[in-house]
């Protein structure tokens, strides 16, 4: 087969699957040209997910789409989550992949494509692309939590941080390459460094210093993926003091019943978790804060749905995405007793949904008639011609929460200050400080 010049890469799955894509594709800069679109590339790489039943068929279905219209001569290389699982049945499913690879072995493709790379994680001195402002900043991979419904400890193995060096240093080109904002993502962020011997929770404040400082204070960092009872006294005082942390935090926290949460294997002191909001909140008053919920996890009854509705209300998050329970192979829950019938699990996602629209949209008003930063993503004009932008403040991060939209003059990457002056169930509406003084 001819040498490869040119490549598509088409990226499924979460955030830390682009980190993985950008990682892979800086390996490729000087040897192959990125193509706009598959039917032109020599190569195209898919990078799969295989979190969870619906992401794993959304998979296969781009790689047989990919595979059908392949030219003669073209190939197909799929990685990533799925194949780490389920090689054989993407091998089955879609006769048309030419390679397969499983997570961690983006060196291999890139050496299958002719070239010379080394591991992935001695980032290499090229410039990082960026989609908008914001970069991701992928801490550790791998995970040892014992969750008993989720299968990524499978997929990528044991917890392992990044060293702290190499992660100042690609901060540093991410800012270098434009970035205004740096998103820690990894399986449990709160792990960094245990692996090196810290104790629980106290590496990452740590790493938090150091980034903020290597970033400048113009940059804002910001901790997705927290694992609750890591959330130590130490990282509140960090994001507190750091005024480039964003003062947000996003913890997946699941569910709200001790009994849900004890067969989900995950922390279940409820009274530990009011405990850590508080600390959070006595210390960062306007925090935001961001948790994932799963209803419908096996056995779950009425009364423990219940609780979970308490739970959101007596909290009070200002973001919250709601999961209904999906069945994973080769996870302790899989084969649990009671499985929960679809439709229910829809309905409670729906009822929690609408519990939770009307705390944030009560949440959110409350900052109507303030002034905040906001990071500029795009600008355009409405209806009427009037130029217009959207953006987010520290409330809001990437592709997970809502907007701001105001009236004004910016360019994406641009902090500009807005005056919020109206507020949906996801969305803030405002102007630019400067319009709203002229
Ligand atoms: S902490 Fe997150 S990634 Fe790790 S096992 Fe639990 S749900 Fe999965």
């Amino acid at each position: 087969m001819a040498v490869a010049k040119t490549y598509h890469l088409v990226t499924l799955g979460c955030p830390k699957n682009e980190v993985d894509s950008e990682h892979f594709e800086r390996l490729l800069v000087g040897h192959l040209q990125p193509a706009a679109d598959p039917e032109s590339a020599d190569a195209i790489i898919v990078n799969t997910c295989g979190f969870i039943e619906a992401s794993q068929r959304e998979s296969l279905e781009v790689i047989r789409t990919l595979a059908a219209k392949k030219r003669p001569g073209q190939r197909l290389i799929v990685a990533g989550c799925l194949t780490q699982i389920a090689g054989d049945r993407v091998r089955a499913e879609a006769p048309g992949v030419d390679h397969v690879f499983g997570v961690g072995q983006w060196v291999q493709v890139a050496r299958l494509l002719e070239v010379d790379a080394e591991a992935v994680y001695d980032i290499p001195d090229t410039p990082a692309r960026l989609r908008g402002p914001s970069a991701y900043l992928k801490v550790a991979d791998g995970c040892d939590a014992p969750c008993t419904f989720c299968v990524i400890p499978r997929i990528k193995g044991r917890f392992r941080s990044l060293p702290l060096g190499a992660l100042v240093r690609e901060a540093q080109r991410l800012v270098e390459a434009g970035a205004r904002e740096i998103v820690l993502v990894a399986q449990d962020t709160t792990a960094w460094g245990e692996d090196f011997g810290f104790a629980p929770g106290k590496g990452l404040p740590g790493l938090l210093r150091a980034l903020s400082e290597a970033v400048g204070e113009d940059v804002w960092l910001r901790i997705m993926y927290a694992y609750p009872s890591r959330v130590t006294p130490e990282l509140v005082q960090a994001m507190a003091e750091l005024p480039n942390v964003v003062k947000y935090l996003d913890v997946p926290l699941q569910h709200g019943s001790p009994a849900v949460l004890r067969r989900m294997r995950r922390p279940h002191n409820l009274e530990k978790t009011f405990a850590m909001v508080r600390m959070l909140r006595e210390a960062m008053p306007d925090i935001a804060l961001r948790t994932s919920l799963i209803v419908g996890f096996p056995g779950e009854t009425d009364e423990e749905f219940a609780e979970l509705e308490q739970f959101v209300r007596a909290i009070e998050f200002d973001h919250v995405g709601v999961f209904t329970y999906s069945r994973q192979p080769h996870t302790p829950a899989h084969d649990l007793p009671d499985q929960v019938p679809e439709r229910v699990k829809v309905m409670r996602r729906e009822r929690l949904m609408r519990i939770q629209r009307r705390i944030a949209a009560r949440r959110a008003r409350t900052f109507i008639g303030r002034e905040l930063d906001l990071l500029v993503e795009g600008s355009g004009e409405d209806e009427d011609g009037r130029p217009v932008v959207a953006g987010r403040t520290y409330r809001e991060a990437p592709e997970v929460d809502g907007l701001v939209i105001a009236y004004g003059r910016a360019e994406a990457g641009e902090r500009v200050r807005v005056r919020i002056e109206a507020a949906g169930d996801y969305d803030l509406f405002g102007r630019l400080a400067e319009e709203s003084a002229s």
